[in-house]
């Protein structure tokens, strides 16, 4: 922590913030120039009482932290990046490419089988599926619950694909980690603190999307809430930023990309899908994440949109998803990562 005292302060005003200082138990390092004092605050601000507080002092002008708050999921903790093994034959992140894809909701056994088949044939290597839907209006498809995990388990015994799938409470976890192999935790739920530490606590692989208006920081302390709660197995999903742009339906927020894997040694994949809320730019934002960095794509189909119970507007039909897996095969190459793949 900085904290720079206002001038004119008098000694004895200095001498007692530098005595707060000491009394939280950060060792104070005064500098003194010519018309400003600062004091730098050597101690670990993540197990000491914060010293924020001490702006209400009025000779403080300002107390600035120094050091990020969050840990486990940084690369000062872990430098390689993380590589998370999914299903018996995923590993996530170190180089690797993945595309999870499938439709928004599961919506009955032949959509959600002919989907699986579908997308595992253009390429895919996980496949998603929403059970429990967190709809803006409680007016809308809320999702089949049990019945949609049942139907995805369906989809995994017949193509092997592990499964992702959505989990909104805490009383759910239990139930959703019986049959998913990851647990995705959704935009509107990413700051949701008892749902991150009972996901952590299933031990199973949680993708966290970011939260709609949060920050980069935001959303890797909730990644650290994970871990802090013993499950280091994080994927980040970047799934576009609210803004006041609505050409698409979010911002995809590629510098977050880039800077997320600056930051963590986490996989960060990319949902354009969600971001666009257009089918028509899914494949070029596909594209700008590939090159920004990410690990993987989260990607929305469904065998007829059209007739889509959820986000059909933004659904790529399966051959429109062939051409995605066409068209981002020579560009993760470039990227120097591996494009996973069931059929070379
Ligand atoms: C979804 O993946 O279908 C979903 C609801 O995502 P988000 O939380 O990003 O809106
Ligand atoms: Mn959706």
């Amino acid at each position: 922590m900085i904290i720079v005292i206002k001038p004119g302060s008098s000694e004895t005003e200095i001498q007692e913030v530098i005595n707060s200082v000491v009394e939280f138990e950060y060792e104070p390092r005064t500098i003194r120039g010519v018309e400003r004092t600062v004091i730098a605050c050597v101690g670990d601000e993540r197990n000491h009482h914060t010293l924020e507080s001490l702006i209400v002092l009025p000779q403080v002008e300002s107390v600035t932290p120094i050091q990020k708050k969050y840990k486990l999921v940084s690369r000062d903790y872990q430098q390689q990046d993380s590589v998370l093994e999914v299903g018996s034959s995923c590993r996530i992140g170190g180089g690797n490419f993945h595309v999870v894809a499938g439709p928004c909701s599961v919506e009955n056994e032949e959509q959600t089988l002919t989907t699986a088949h579908a997308v595992k044939e253009a390429g895919a290597t996980l496949f998603r599926g929403g059970a429990f839907k967190p709809r803006t209006s409680p007016y809308d498809f809320q999702g089949l619950g049990k019945a949609a995990l049942e139907m995805l388990r369906q989809a995994q015994a017949a193509t092997g694909l592990p499964i992702v799938t959505e989990v909104l409470s805490p009383t759910d976890v239990e139930l959703v980690a019986e049959y998913a192999d990851v647990l995705q935790i959704g935009t509107r739920n990413a700051q949701n603190v008892p749902l991150l530490a009972a996901a952590a606590a299933s031990g199973k692989t949680i993708l966290l999307k970011r939260g709609l208006s949060s920050l980069v920081d935001e959303w890797l302390l909730a990644a650290e809430y994970i871990c802090v709660n013993g499950n280091n197995r994080v994927i980040l999903c970047e799934r576009g930023i609210r803004t006041f742009e609505h050409a698409c339906r979010n911002t995809l927020d590629v510098s977050a990309v880039a800077v997320a894997k600056k930051e963590t040694h986490l996989p960060v994949f990319v949902d354009p899908s969600h971001a666009a809320g257009r089918s028509d730019m899914v494949i070029p934002l596909a594209r700008a994440a590939v090159a920004a960095g990410a690990d993987g794509l989260l990607i929305e189909v469904h065998p007829n949109p059209a007739t889509a119970l959820s986000d059909g507007g933004q659904q790529l039909k399966p051959q429109q998803f062939g051409e995605l897996m066409a068209q981002i095969g020579p560009l993760v190459e470039v990227m120097g990562k591996r494009l996973s793949r069931n059929h070379p």
